[in-house]
């Protein structure tokens, strides 16, 4: 039985999460706590403080205004799929999350700030070009997500920095979600997709191609990107953007390299054939 006597700070306030945050840097941070009760359960995580975000009711909620939506740090899954104005694929992403258990109780700031390479949002915000709004006691900074995942498990956050939202500007194009696991609920992933491509005059004027779970960190694929703009979206000019995606998985418990590989190229190819 999971049993733990770490004290849990629980702000009742964004002001108060900060203050406490500043004390307690190394406290574990706690959201929906979907990952965290994992790690605590296995072992892998010995806390000596918890900072529970739960009742900090301004880190909630969706909102769009000025040609940006705010999506608050503790906006749940099923907050995110149900909220019309976010792009289909977004919303699609949120529900292949776990199941409806973890939906309702996994947060958008927890899958992002856990930064596992198979989490699922993670290309999502890379091809929405999402930036991420950080507040400490000093003060507050935007991190495109570009720049958010800077290795294995590692992040741009500061030990004294909360995630507090995510900001996505209304994108034009059209935007697709892939993801490949072993079933259609409850499965981590092996490969995940997102895309994005605008056209004009037939031509692709835009692309944003990103995986998750084929490297520590989730990243564009700037090679496909580069052959798919400026021309129209032939088989052949589809072909040749496949053919330059370069991307190096590992094997693991979950999918071998080769497999990953294959898959990658393939959803891609199917994805922008369904264009
Ligand atoms: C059964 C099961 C199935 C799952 N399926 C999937 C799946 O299909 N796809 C997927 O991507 N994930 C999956 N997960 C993982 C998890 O549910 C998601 O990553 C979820 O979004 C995490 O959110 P949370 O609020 O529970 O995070 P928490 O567990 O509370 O926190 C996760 C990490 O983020 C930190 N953190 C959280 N919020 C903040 C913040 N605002 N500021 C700073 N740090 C913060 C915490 O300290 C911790 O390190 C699954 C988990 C379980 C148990």
């Amino acid at each position: 039985m999971l049993s733990c006597t770490a004290p849990v700070h629980q702000p009742r306030s964004l002001a108060e999460a900060l203050a406490q945050r500043a004390v307690h840097p190394f406290a574990t941070v706690l959201a929906g706590g979907t990952d965290v009760m994992v790690y605590l359960e296995g072992g892998a995580l010995k806390p000596t403080a918890f900072l529970d975000l739960w009742r900090v009711d301004e880190l909630r909620g969706i909102s769009t205004s000025g040609g940006v939506t705010r999506i608050g740090a503790l906006a749940t899954w099923t907050d995110v799929a149900s909220y019309a104005a976010l792009p289909a694929a977004l919303r699609d992403c949120a529900r292949t999350v776990g199941a409806a258990q973890i939906q309702n109780r996994g947060t958008v700031g927890g899958n992002i700030v856990n930064a596992s390479p198979a989490g699922d949002s993670l290309p999502m915000w890379l091809v929405l070009d999402a930036s991420f709004e950080l507040r400490s006691w000093r003060g507050t900074r935007k991190v495109p997500a570009a720049e958010f995942w800077l290795a294995y498990k590692r992040t741009a956050l500061a030990p004294d920095e909360l995630l507090t939202a995510v900001i996505v500007p209304t994108v034009t194009g059209e935007v697709r979600y892939r993801k490949v696991g072993t079933r259609l609920a409850q499965a981590i992933s092996k490969v995940v997709l997102g895309l994005r491509v605008s056209f004009a005059e037939g031509r692709v004027s835009e692309a944003r191609v990103a995986y998750g779970s084929v490297g520590p960190v989730p990243a564009r694929a700037s090679a496909v990107e580069g052959r798919l703009v400026g021309h129209p979206l032939t088989e052949a000019n589809i072909d040749a953007a496949v053919a330059a995606l370069d991307i190096h998985p590992l094997d693991d418990i979950r999918s071998t390299a080769d497999y990953r590989n294959e898959v990658a190229r393939r959803v891609l190819r199917a994805e922008l054939i369904a264009l």
